[in-house]
């Protein structure tokens, strides 16, 4: 079982609100918090929450006192951040082109916008400079240089569309950086400090040169800094050498670390299937596909609380008063299963399922594929007596129907 949650704060399965729900412990989000504003204190550096992650802003007033902005990924996520995080604090965007539309419109929310391509800066500098707002102007460069295996997730394949590699910049000459004062490269994804370190020797090794042009750098996302055995002294340690060695203001834009083990989806079992060739099947009223869509596309199984995870040895023979389900889901995507578990009980139709970290990635990302209802957006506080649970929004007919016609 998870060791984060050896027995669960809050009962968050026995809300008096109809399944499927997703449920975000706000007093879980305040420790993640309490551990990244203590970064950005010791290490002297900003730390943003990237919307693409998580953006499920009812819950943003207990996060954006301890952080200093947001990173956007579209014009959408900027203006929500605007609007929802806070109107003071940083709106750095990214994203792999803009639109000129797109472009005037971001002018108005972000105070960083960070560029892909040098031809895209050169095309929307115009906009930029002319907006009547001070904005900060950066460039992604492409170290080339990711320990991420799963293509999916790596930005530095050698067919990769993200960033600036080293020959382009030289080929573009002295002047290259002209009206950019700021470099940002991301090339991790939930990984260490010890990731960041031989990175950051690459990123340095390449583009020292141009250091001395910018004035800040963005070390991106994929640090997982609020994860247990993360080695947070050393992520310090980094982000303090490279400050006194180069002079560069240091901002970083992770997404899951500000959320993980926040967050729950529960699920009423609709039917147990009876399986004559194997193990029994459960069907929840949740979906893999439609709301914990990483679960199929990392995969990975997650853990469900008072149960589990059956993962290599799924023919080996049960323990003594065990019992074993496959636990499916409610759409007709054959695939859509999130794994098989152990129970030290029956598993009954009406039974309610609780599965772990399902903050990130989950609600800013689900779909109402095959009509399916989608989860409650729910809240706790367990560090209140009673929880002090919020149902921050249902969602009904009317919001399938409206984004099909
Ligand atoms: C996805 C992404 C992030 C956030 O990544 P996490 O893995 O959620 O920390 C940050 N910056 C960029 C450019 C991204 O694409």
């Amino acid at each position: 079982m998870n060791p984060i949650f050896p027995y669960p704060p809050f009962d968050y399965a026995s809300l008096d609100t109809p399944t499927p729900y997703y449920i975000i412990d706000r007093a879980l989000i305040r420790r993640n918090m309490r551990i990244l504003a203590d970064v950005q204190e010791q290490a002297g550096c900003r730390v943003l929450l990237a919307l693409k992650a998580f953006s499920t802003w009812g819950v943003f007033d207990e996060m954006s006192p301890y952080l200093a902005g947001v990173a956007a990924s579209s014009l959408n996520e900027a203006r929500l951040g605007y609007e929802h995080f806070s109107k003071e604090k940083d709106i750095h965007v990214y994203s792999p082109a803009y639109s000129l539309d797109e472009m005037r419109e971001l002018c108005k929310y972000a105070n960083h916008i960070v560029f892909n391509s040098l031809q895209q800066w050169k095309m929307l500098r115009g906009v930029v400079e002319n907006c009547g707002r001070e904005i900060r102007v950066g460039l992604r460069i492409n170290p080339e240089y990711s320990e991420v295996s799963h293509a999916i997730y790596n930005p530095c394949t050698t067919r990769s569309r993200f960033g600036v590699r080293l020959e382009n910049l030289l080929d573009a000459g002295p002047d290259a950086l002209d009206g950019i004062d700021g470099l940002h490269f991301h090339t991790m994804c939930q990984q260490g400090s010890d990731v960041l370190q031989r990175t950051l020797q690459v990123v340095c090794e390449r583009f020292e040169p141009f250091f001395e042009k910018v004035k800040w750098i963005n070390f991106g996302g994929g640090h997982h800094i609020t994860r247990m055995g993360y080695d947070i002294q050393r992520l310090i340690r980094i982000i303090k050498d490279f400050r006194a060695k180069y002079g560069l203001e240091v901002m970083m834009e992770p997404g899951e670390t500000h959320v993980i083990h926040t967050g729950f989806v529960v699920g009423t079992v609709l039917d147990v299937i009876e399986n004559p060739n194997g193990v029994d099947v459960l069907i929840l009223d949740a979906s893999a596909a439609a709301h914990m869509p990483d679960i199929l596309e990392m995969p990975y199984t997650p853990e469900i609380l008072g149960a589990r995870r059956v993962v290599d040895d799924c023919d080996a023979p049960l323990d003594e008063g065990l019992f074993k389900y496959i636990v499916g889901c409610k759409t007709c995507l054959s695939g859509d299963v999130i794994g098989e578990y152990t129970f030290s009980r029956p598993i009954k139709v009406g039974d309610r399922l609780t599965l772990e970290d399902m903050s990130q990635y989950t609600t800013c990302k689900n779909t109402t594929f095959n009509g399916i209802q989608l989860p409650s957006i729910v809240s706790c506080d367990s560090d209140v007596d009673g929880g002090a649970f919020r149902v921050h929004r249902r969602f009904d007919y009317q919001d399938f129907k409206n984004r099909l016609s």
